[in-house]
Order: C-alpha cells, then sequence, then structure tokens
C-alpha cells in the first residue's frame, strides 16, 4: 500500500506528529501484546480538522485506519491487522470546557479518564464511569461504553454522555446530541457511535455529564468461606435498597496473586472469596446502609465485616483489585473474559466455570463485578505449548460462552469484541441482528476504511475491486 506522505505532511504540520518508519512495537497491538499488525503510518492528530483531513485522504485511497486512544483494550480492536493508518488521538487530550450549571464538561477524546476525574473533583463534581484502567482515554472509554466498579449504582460510560463531535470515514463532521438533559428528536446517533469500537467514526469531542461529588465514600471487605455463599449474599445486597456504588467479587486465589503483585496484604486470608463494596453519598446515609448491610451479610454466612475506615487501607485494598489482570499476567499468559449474565444467574454460572475448570484442568480464575453479573475471568495458559494452549482455549470458550448465552448472557459487558471475541459473538447473536449493525456499517463506511473486520463486520466493502 502506498501511502502519500507528502500530503499527510501537508495535513499535520509538526512533523513529530507523523512516523512511517520503525513504528514502535505497542501501537500495533493492544493492551496484552498477544496480537500485532503492521502500519504504514502512525499519525497523532491534534484538531478535528486533521482528524477529517486524514479521514477524507484515507477514504479517497482505500487506506485502512485504526483509531486509537490508550491502546488499554483486552480485544486486539486497536491492532492494525490490514495495515494502512493508525490515528492516535491521544494528543488531543484537552478539557475544553466545564459548564456548572449544566453540570457537562466538554473534552477532547484523548484526555485520560484519571486525570478528568482528578481534575472534576478537585471542582466538587464528579464522573461515575469507572474502569479498572484509569490510564484509559475517554474516547476509548465511549467507544467500549466501558463500565466497571461503580455501573452497579451509577450505570456505564452511555449513560454520562450527552454529545459527541465525530468524524465519519469519508471526512464529514457530524454532532450529535447537546447539554440538553431530554432528547426524542429522530435517530440518536450518539448512542449509535457508543460501544461502536471504532468502526464507525472517530470521536473527536465528547459532551459528558457529570453529577456532585459525594459528600462520603466507605467501602468494606467481607471475606466468605467460599465464592458461592458471596455470590448469593450479592443479591439480598442488592434487594435491600443500600444502593451500593461497587460490588466486586474476587476468589481468594486470584486475591494471593494480586498480594504477591502488589506487596500488599489483604485481611482474613483463610477466606475462600471476597466480596468487596463502596458505599457513597451523604454521611448519614452511608452510616446507615453500612450497619443495614452488615447484619445482611453475617445472616447470609460471611466471616467477618472490615469497613476500611482508614482511606490509606481502603486504597490499598483497591489497588489489588485493580491490579488482578496484571498479577495474572505476571505468573502466566492468560486469556481474559468479560461475559455477562443476568445478575441471578450469576452464580450459577461461576459454579459452571469451576466446574469447567476442574474437568479441564485449565486454570480459570474468576473476580469482577458482581453487583451486574460482569464476570471476568482469567483462563490461565501455564506451562501449554501453543498449539495446546490454542486448542484447549478454544475448546474450553466454546463451553463457556455457550452456556453464558443459555442463562441469557452476551459475550462481552464492557471490554468490546474487538478481534478476540470475535468466534463467540459472531457465533451466538443472531443472524438478523448482525445483518442489521453490518448494514449501518455500510450506510457510515460503505468502503470499510474504519477498523474493518473486527467486533460485529461481517461483509466486506461494497465496491471491493477497487480495494
Ligand atoms: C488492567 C486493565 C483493567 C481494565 N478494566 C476494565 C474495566 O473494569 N472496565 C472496562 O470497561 N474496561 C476495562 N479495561 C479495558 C480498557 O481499559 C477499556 O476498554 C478502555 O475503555 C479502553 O480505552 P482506551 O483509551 O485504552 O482505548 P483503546 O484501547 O485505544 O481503543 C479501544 C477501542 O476504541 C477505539 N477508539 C479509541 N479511541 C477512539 C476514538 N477517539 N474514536 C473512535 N474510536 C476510538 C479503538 O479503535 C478500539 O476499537 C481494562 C484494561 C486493563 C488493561
Amino acid at each position: 500500500m502506498q501511502i502519500d506522505r507528502k500530503l499527510l505532511e501537508e495535513i499535520i504540520s509538526d512533523h513529530d506528529r507523523l512516523v512511517f518508519d520503525h513504528i514502535p512495537t505497542e501501537y500495533l497491538s493492544d493492551a496484552l501484546g498477544h496480537l500485532h499488525g503492521e502500519a504504514d503510518a502512525l499519525l497523532f492528530p491534534k484538531s478535528t480538522v486533521e482528524v477529517s483531513g486524514i479521514l477524507r485522504y484515507a477514504y479517497e485511497n482505500h487506506i485502512p485506519v485504526t483509531p486509537r486512544g490508550a491502546g488499554t483494550n483486552l480485544v486486539g480492536s486497536t491492532v492494525p491487522i490490514k495495515g494502512g493508518i493508525i490515528l492516535d488521538l491521544s494528543r488531543m487530550n484537552r478539557i475544553l470546557e466545564l459548564d456548572e450549571d449544566t453540570m457537562t464538561a466538554m473534552v477532547e477524546p484523548g484526555v485520560l479518564l484519571q486525570d478528568f476525574q482528578a481534575y472534576v473533583e478537585q471542582r466538587g463534581l464528579f464522573y461515575p464511569p469507572d474502569p479498572g484502567e484509569k490510564a484509559s482515554s475517554i474516547g476509548g472509554n465511549i467507544s467500549t461504553n466501558a463500565g466497571g466498579m461503580r455501573a452497579v449504582k451509577y450505570g456505564v460510560t452511555r449513560d454520562y454522555v450527552r454529545g459527541l463531535e465525530a468524524v465519519l470515514a469519508d471526512g464529514s463532521i457530524l454532532n450529535t446530541g447537546g447539554k440538553q438533559v431530554k432528547d426524542a428528536s429522530g435517530l440518536s446517533l450518539k448512542n449509535l457511535l457508543i460501544g461502536s469500537e471504532g468502526t464507525l467514526a472517530v470521536i473527536t469531542k465528547c459532551l459528558l455529564r457529570l453529577v456532585p461529588k459525594p459528600e462520603a465514600s466507605v467501602s468494606v471487605l467481607v471475606p466468605y468461606g467460599d465464592l458461592q455463599t458471596g455470590i448469593q449474599s450479592v443479591l439480598s445486597i442488592l434487594r435491600a435498597d443500600v444502593a451500593p456504588t461497587a460490588v466486586e467479587f474476587m476468589e481468594r486465589k486470584v486475591v494471593a496473586l494480586g498480594e504477591s503483585f502488589s506487596g500488599i496484604k489483604y485481611p482474613r486470608p483463610d477466606a475462600g472469596s471476597y466480596i468487596l463494596l463502596t458505599f457513597d453519598g451523604h454521611r448519614d446515609e452511608v452510616e446507615a446502609n453500612l450497619q443495614r448491610v452488615r447484619e445482611l451479610v453475617l445472616g447470609d454466612g460471611a466471616m467477618d465485616y472490615i469497613v476500611l475506615a482508614d482511606p490509606r487501607q481502603a486504597a490499598d485494598i483497591w489497588r489489588v483489585r485493580g491490579a488482578l489482570v496484571k498479577a495474572v499476567e505476571a505468573v502466566s499468559e492468560q486469556w481474559p473474559v468479560d461475559i455477562v449474565v443476568p445478575i441471578s444467574q450469576t452464580a450459577r454460572y461461576i459454579r459452571f466455570i469451576n466446574e469447567l475448570e476442574a474437568v479441564s484442568g485449565m486454570r480459570m480464575v474468576s473476580f469482577g463485578h458482581a453487583g451486574d453479573g460482569n464476570v471476568h475471568l482469567c483462563v490461565v495458559r501455564d506451562g501449554r505449548d501453543e498449539a495446546a494452549w490454542q486448542e484447549q482455549l478454544h475448546r474450553n470458550m466454546e463451553k463457556a460462552y455457550d452456556k453464558a448465552y443459555a442463562l441469557g448472557g452476551v459475550a462481552s459487558g464492557e471490554h468490546g469484541i474487538g478481534i478476540e471475541k470475535r468466534p463467540y459473538f459472531l457465533g451466538e447473536t443472531p443472524s438478523e441482528n448482525l445483518l442489521v449493525m453490518n448494514r449501518i456499517k455500510d450506510a457510515l463506511d460503505e468502503r470499510h476504511i474504519l477498523n474493518d473486520q473486527k467486533s460485529y463486520i461481517t461483509g466486506g466493502p461494497k465496491n471491493a475491486e477497487v480495494i
């Protein structure tokens, strides 16, 4: 593929924002680095006009484009499998406006979640979406509809996007949504773009909804003898009208890996599992909910109820939770799963996984967002050679995804489909749904330049012969 370097240099005038040779390998992959692609150019636009110019050029010349935020996805969605251009949005990282009256903020897509959360919290406001990887970008969070720890109370990224500016594949600029709260005016294009994994457009501005910062936030660690008792207890917590902000579950075996990785110890190492809860809101309300849940969980068979009143201890406990994927990766290659089932089926699903682990002899450590049924499994490679790993992994994952769908679940709660989850997602999704998704792709990007053959895309460009 011939890239017109001169023309791209006219669109992006600072030469340090274009890389044509020796593209660093981390830009050719995702957070896990298992899959790598190749690219002819790595571009760092700084404005919507530059993004538009690049896409117009790519579209006219049928050049594949892989949009990229912070590259923290776990599903291969930033791997440039078709070559062409990597469009890295990380330099578009300004917070453009904070409107305290409408409680909204306008940001560029490359702003990191951790920076944005700190910025608004210093001003008494709060941005609730909270995926485990805080060094991810807002544009990436929107493109994957990131979920995370606080979804059980506050919802997911989609619930905090009021409007978007996005550049379509042909370079035209779309504005959708706005500061108004309600909108019943035609199709919601904003919602179509959220979670579309860079397949429909490149997001260049994000209008985000904020809420007042809660007065108090307290976490509690609840150890249980086994995971099943812990997961059953979550249902009583959810039914009790105590509005937990986070309800995470972790098996002791994965916490032990997190402890070795971080050097931080959890109390009650004799537990088989833990539920980690947070309550936020007005101080009195938090105190009352803490008390109520104490009685509930001890009645449900919890071994203890450890209120993490010291903020440093709470931060340490959460740090271990946030590092679990990396902790497993540190001991062996692993394959992360983020299946989501109805919350009433979580215990059943985890029981199935434990049985699958026992029968298959393949380590599967589980943790995740118990409050919303989002089960994170790390399927561990251990000493298997490549052929055995691939064969056993896919044989067992077919069973794991079949079971999830049979229980009314879906392939991904928050990580997206990318490349890695395609076989399971495509195999389980009704053909009518896939057809509609592919028609939408054709309508917005008929030349399939944006992230082609990822996620739901099964068809090819409409006029394939010119490629
Ligand atoms: C340790 C760890 C923990 C994690 N925990 C969670 C979790 O709890 N919850 C969760 O939801 N995710 C989690 N993730 C996954 C990941 O952090 C999220 O998917 C995140 O939203 C990706 O953001 P990013 O900026 O890194 O996007 P990238 O990885 O760069 O891109 C992700 C997708 O978005 C597209 N994209 C990026 N920017 C744009 C843009 N401006 N316009 C159009 N398309 C774009 C890309 O093409 C790609 O398809 C975790 C990852 C790690 C490594």
